[in-house]
This record gives C-alpha cells, structure tokens and sequence, in this order.
C-alpha cells in the first residue's frame, strides 16, 4: 500500500472516509515551517451521532467475533504500521516537530508494539473464580461495554492514540476515537490501514477536530459508555464533570511537574546523560519529563556546571536532520505559552542558567517554532514555575540537603505522574521509592516501558491506569456469577 499524506483529511466513520458533515475544516500547521500543509475536518456533535451509530451497529459482531479472529485483524494492523514505518514516520515529524529519527525510532514502533501486545493479549485475558466453602461457585465475567470513547494529545501523537484504541478494541468494544487537530495525520493515516488490514466497517471510527466541538461532544453522548482521555488536567476536569452525572467510566492521564531526585552516590555518567533526555526529549513535551531537579547539596555546583555544558551542546533545528536532537515545539500557541512561562520564571526571581530565547531557524525552518533548551534555578518550591507545567524544553534546578527535605519538594506538587530517583543505595531507593507520591517511580533510569505494567498517576495527574491488564479491565464490564451447586 501507498500511505501519503493528503491535503485534506477525512473522517473514518462506518469504514468509510468521508469529510464533516458541516463541510468546515481546520488548518494543519507544520510547526518546524510555520506553514499550512493540510486541513483536517471541523467535527462536531453531528459527525459524532453518525460515528457512534455506526459503532453501535458494528458492536454485535465485533463484541462476538472469536479471539483468534479479532487477534489476526489487529496483528495485521501492527505489521502494516511496521511495514509503513518511513511514511508515518515523516507524518508524525511534520504533525508534531519532533526529530524524524525519533518518530522512527520511538513513535512508529511503539504503536505497531500497542496493536500487537494487546493483540496476542486478548488471547490469555482470562477471569477470576471464587469458589465457597459449601460448594457455591463465584465466577467473574468481563464482557466488553460497547462504545467506548479514546481522546489522545498531540506529544506522541500515533503512540498515545494506539496505546487507547488497541485495548478497547482487544476486550471487544467498538470505538469513537478522536486525536488531537494539532496533529492528526498519523491518525488519518490509521484509517487507511484499519481499512487494509480488514477491520470490519464501524468497529473504529476515527472522527478528526477541536476538544470543545467534536472531543466534548464525544464525552457528552449518552451511548458512549466509558471514555479514555489523555491531556491535560484541565480538559480532564471538564470531561470528569460530564461523565460523572452520566456515570461513565473514565480513564484519564493527565499533567504532570515531575520531580527527578539526584543523591550524591548516583552513578554520575548515567545519571548525567539520562537527565538530560528525561529533561530535554521531544522538546520537553512528555508527560513522564522530570522538569523539576532536585540535587543534593554536596554535588549542586558540580551538577550544574556539567549539565548546562552539556545542554548547550543539544542541536535545536530541522526536525528532517539527522543531526538536529531538538526539534520545534508543537504549535505557535505552545511556543507562546512556553516562552510566557519563561518570563514568569524571570519576573518570580529564576536565574536563566541556560538558554530561555526562541531560535529562528534557517532555510525552510525560518519561520517555525524552536525554542533554547533552558535550565533555570533560584526558584523556591512554590512559586508557579515549580508548580505548573510548562510542557516544553525547560528545567528548574533546586537543591536539598537531606532524603527528608528531598521528598518534602517532591511531594509539594498538585502533580503526582511519575518521578525519577538517583541513588546506589538500595535502601534509600526502595524507602524513597515508597514515599514519593506518584504513579510511576523509575530508580536509576528513565521511560523505560513495560507495557505489562500499570500506568498512571496520583493526585492531579489522573484517574485509573492504563497498560497490560488494567487496560483491557477498564474496557469490560464485569459481572459476577454466583451458582449453589
Ligand atoms: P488537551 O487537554 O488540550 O487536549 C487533549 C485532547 O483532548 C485533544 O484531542 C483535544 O482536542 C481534546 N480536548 C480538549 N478539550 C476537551 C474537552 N473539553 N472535551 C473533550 N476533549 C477535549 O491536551 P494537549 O495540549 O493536547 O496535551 C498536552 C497535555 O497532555 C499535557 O498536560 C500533558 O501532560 C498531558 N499528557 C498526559 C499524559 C499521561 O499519560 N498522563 C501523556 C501525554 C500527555
């Protein structure tokens, strides 16, 4: 098959592509250019009536087709994402800003990796049984609920989409997905490949436009019974206040201030270049970013100076080079957020250590979105630039002088995603480890993924998990059977 990425992208509704019924469209920008390459449908509540009435349709079957079929038809979808990897690699890059060695080496392969772990998961799904004492047995069904709704941001645009979507359709539900408009093509580009593969008609259907017309028209509809959602905590708010009077069951990922604690007996090399991809990767613009550093005294000025020597080396540039390690921010809307938090950092007191400037590219990247690695410190714990999440390539140092004084700044923030602890004492990482108050606690490394496990987070970053089996038991419904023998 040919994947190329059209100027004008459609909807995916009952297996078909077809544009909004409104006929109104939205600009696709590339960020590292600045310039209009497509437009991508305006949807709204009609688009969403149609989508859901062809899912509902298509559930029946879908909800009974044998497991080993339903695993052929998304295993099919994985190998056609592998065997499309250049083209959705190069969507992905001009969507988002992103490196295009990135999108090849992470993006694309961890979606074809979704589709197929939950594709040969849902062939060992298996429940519970309980049985009593006098005989009676207790046994748990799982049966799939039926639409379901997937929302999904714009920071790895395929790779969150996918990691929704492959689960809800695994335990059996059919589907009303929506990407994010700041980057919808890889998600167009899906369409075509669910058409490929031979997903039947309705099973997914992928609608395309803003959260506030089309996302919160998904959240809103009375047959869609359960939505996944990741973004931010603010939408995630709204679309808890719709849900919860309709009780809908909701997943929601959300924001994230993570903290990245270093303690003086890290293993410095590692440490060294790890923090700089948790600080700096894809701009800055992962959930799971350590963006607040905590440094043990005794090594802060050490620290410092060496981080900063090596983020200034970071190539910012053509997302299309292979030497560029920093691309361009999302959107002209997150440059400007971003920046405005850097002037924030400067008015509350912060020291820019490093960068805080735009970049203006060169060639075709003169009028895209770059942004100066930028690392500030002088900040105290509750100021906003320590409390609020900026998303994008920018770090604030601080230091602490005991374990004790360490968690108490990690756990000041509203935020509770993930957080990362350097030490090699085996003791303070596991009683750190316990202490820290977020989902996902990664000791002397940093984004390494295990599909299997549950991911999520605490506070304001979220409600529920996501991965392996939470998944696929967030997309059933489960009854249990109780039989007197
Ligand atoms: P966003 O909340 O603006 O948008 C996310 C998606 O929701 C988009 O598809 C958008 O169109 C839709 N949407 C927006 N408002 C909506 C509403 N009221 N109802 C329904 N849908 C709505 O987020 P974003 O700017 O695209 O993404 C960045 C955010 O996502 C950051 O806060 C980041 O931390 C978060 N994020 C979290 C995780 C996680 O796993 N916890 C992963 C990636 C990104």
């Amino acid at each position: 098959m040919n994947l190329e990425a059209p100027k004008q992208i459609t909807n995916y509704i009952a297996g078909d592509l077809q544009a909004p019924l409104n006929g109104k469209y939205i600009d696709n920008v590339n960020p590292a250019t600045g310039a209009v390459y497509s437009q991508i449908p305006d949807s709204d509540a009609k688009d969403v009536e149609e989508a859901v009435g062809a899912a509902k349709a298509a559930f029946p079957e879908w909800s009974t087709t044998p497991a080993e079929e339903r695993f052929k038809i998304l295993n099919r979808i994985a190998e056609l994402i592998d065997e499309n990897l250049d083209a959705l690699a190069l969507a992905e890059t001009n969507d988002n800003g992103k490196p295009l060695w990135l999108s090849k080496k992470v993006d694309i392969p961890r979606a074809s990796s979704n589709f197929r772990f939950f594709a040969t998961g849902l062939m060992h799904f298996a429940t519970e049984s309980h049985n009593m004492e006098n005989g009676t047995i207790n046994y748990t069904l799982r049966q799939p609920i039926g639409v379901v709704g997937c929302i999904s941001p714009w920071n790895l645009p395929l790779y969150l989409f996918t990691w929704k979507i492959a689960p809800a359709l695994a335990a059996g539900n059919c589907v009303v997905a929506k990407p994010s408009e700041v980057t919808p093509m890889t998600a167009y580009l899906l369409s075509v490949i669910c058409r490929e593969a031979g997903l039947p008609a309705g099973v997914l259907n992928i609608l395309h436009g803003a959260g506030p017309n089309c996302g919160s028209a998904i959240v809103a509809h009375p047959d869609i019974k359960a939505i996944s959602f990741t973004g931010s905590t603010r939408a995630g708010k709204d679309i808890a206040a719709t849900a919860a009077p309709m009780f809908k069951k909701i997943s929601l990922e959300l924001g994230g201030k993570n903290p990245n604690i270093i303690f003086a007996d890290c293993d410095w090399d590692k440490m060294m270049r790890t923090t700089l991809q948790s600080s700096f990767a894809n701009q800055g613009q992962i959930c799971l970013c350590g963006s607040r550093i905590l440094v043990e005294e005794s090594i802060y000025e050490k620290f410092k100076a060496e981080f900063i020597e090596r983020a200034r080396k970071l190539t910012v540039g053509d997302p299309l080079e292979d030497s560029s390690r920093q691309g361009a921010v999302v959107s002209k809307m997150h440059f400007d957020k971003v920046m405005s938090c850097i002037e924030l950092a400067k008015e509350e007191g912060g020291t820019i250590l490093l960068g805080g400037n735009a970049i203006k590219g060169t060639g075709r990247c003169a009028n895209g979105y770059f942004i100066e690695p930028t690392i500030i410190e002088g900040l105290g714990p509750h100021c906003r630039t320590n409390m609020e999440e900026i998303f994008g390539p920018v770090v604030t140092i601080q230091p602490f002088k005991t374990e004790d004084e360490a968690l108490q700044l990690a756990n000041i923030s509203d935020y509770g995603l993930a957080a990362t602890i350097w030490t090699q004492d085996v003791s303070r990482a596991n009683r750190v480890a316990a202490k820290v108050h977020s989902g996902i606690i990664w000791v002397n490394c940093w984004l390494l993924r295990d599909l299997r496990t549950p991911f999520g987070g605490f506070k304001n970053s979220g409600v529920g998990r996501e991965g392996g089996w939470d998944a696929l038991k967030f997309f059933t419904d489960v009854k249990n059977v109780c039989i007197d023998l």
